[in-house]
């Protein structure tokens, strides 16, 4: 037997969108001990397999990571209180509450003499200077410095980011750590305002097509640029970057930029339909442009996130068409239907 098979994988966040589909990528690769931990309860899940040991455990609590961490060999830190634009600028003080999981989840790690410890990082790390253009130029590792990420969310990864690197460099753990650009796909969170573009925008688009009232409501311009990484190459990347001799934090995201607008004109094409465009200018819209730039993901690993957004959006499309639907008709439905409202509004700074 593969040794590496009978090994404890803990994931946390695996109540969420990657730390599920990641739990479920390593079952199928035959991996026999997995732990999974998420603060949620068990119906909220996205995925969830009763072949896994699952604990529901809040990670702000340090004595919960230390059961977490309990016997493992690799832990896979994917818990974070996150969301897309529409959460994380009118959630900033909760989302820099995420460093007490990351805080707590390496401090256990060490005391467990974990061999190897993930960290998912963001491109909300990056300079919020270097992305004030429509066309920026792709983001290179470098331009997180100097620090001006967003405001929130960003300087909780950067932070992490850095004790990722002390916890290596002064206790010998073994860190790895990606900065994810923009992950969509099945399973992802669609509805309830934690949602990101792509989801959001399949949704709207179906709404129209189902409620037959053509229009949509694009938050800003819709010329912001982005790219969007689908699922698999998201997991493929974790899987190499852990396995790799990759120190420092590195890009694991899409290369291939597009705006808002072509993203809407994809999910169009997909529904079969052309939607009155109303672009709401007050609403949470990010920096203006925002890609990856690979250069060094290729270098390093000969590798790059490579499915094309219209293959994976079409996937994610139908997806989110089908859980629509069972959510209409009230049948029964996976929780990543109906996540728990969000708030979204503006909230007193
Ligand atoms: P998600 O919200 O679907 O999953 C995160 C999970 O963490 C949730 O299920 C949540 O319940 C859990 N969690 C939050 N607080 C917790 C706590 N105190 N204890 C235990 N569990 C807790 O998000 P995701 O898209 O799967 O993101 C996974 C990781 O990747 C996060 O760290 C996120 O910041 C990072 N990331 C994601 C993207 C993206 O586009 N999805 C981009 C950049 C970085």
């Amino acid at each position: 037997m593969n040794k590496e098979i009978g090994k404890l994988i803990v994931v946390t966040g695996a109540g969420g969108f990657i730390g599920g589909s990641l739990v479920a990528r390593l079952r199928a690769l035959g991996q026999q001990r997995i732990r999974a931990v998420d603060i949620k309860p068990f119906d909220e899940w996205y995925q969830k397999f009763d072949d896994v040991e699952n604990l529901i455990l809040d990670l702000n609590e340090k004595q919960n990571c230390e059961v977490t961490a309990r016997g493992a060999s690799n832990i896979y830190n994917l818990a974070a209180n996150m969301g897309g634009m529409g959460f994380i600028e009118n959630n900033k003080a909760l989302c820099m509450l995420s460093v007490l999981i990351n805080t707590h989840m390496l401090q256990a790690a060490v005391d467990q003499k974990v061999e190897r410890f993930f960290y998912s990082s963001s491109a909300c790390v990056y300079n919020a200077d270097k992305q004030k253009s429509f066309e920026a130029p792709s983001l290179k590792e470098e331009d997180a410095y100097p620090a001006m990420p967003e405001d929130g969310y960003g300087w909780e990864k950067l932070f992490s980011e850095r004790m990722c690197r002390h916890f290596r460099e002064d206790f010998g753990l073994y860190t790895r750590v990606a900065r994810f650009h923009n992950v969509y796909g099945p399973w992802g969170t669609w509805d309830g305002g934690r949602e990101k573009a792509p989801a959001a925008i399949c949704r709207k688009v179906i709404e129209a097509k189902l409620s037959g009232k053509h229009e949509i409501e694009i938050w800003g311009s819709g010329e912001q640029t982005r790219s969007f990484m689908y699922i698999d190459d998201c997991l493929k990347g974790i899987d190499l970057i852990m396995n790799s001799d990759i120190l420092e934090p590195i890009n694991l995201g899409s290369s291939e930029a597009v705006t808002i607008n072509q993203l809407v004109d994809l999910a169009e094409g997909f529904a079969g339909i052309k939607l009155h465009r109303k672009y709401n200018l007050n609403a949470p819209k990010g920096v203006n442009g925002r890609n990856s730039d690979n250069t060094l993901i290729q270098m390093l690993l000969n590798w790059e996130p490579n499915t094309p957004l219209k293959v994976g959006l079409e996937r994610t499309y139908a997806w989110i068409y089908d859980q629509y639907v069972a959510r209409e008709k009230g049948a029964s439905f996976s929780s990543a239907a109906a996540p728990k409202p969000v708030h979204t509004g503006t909230a007193a700074r």
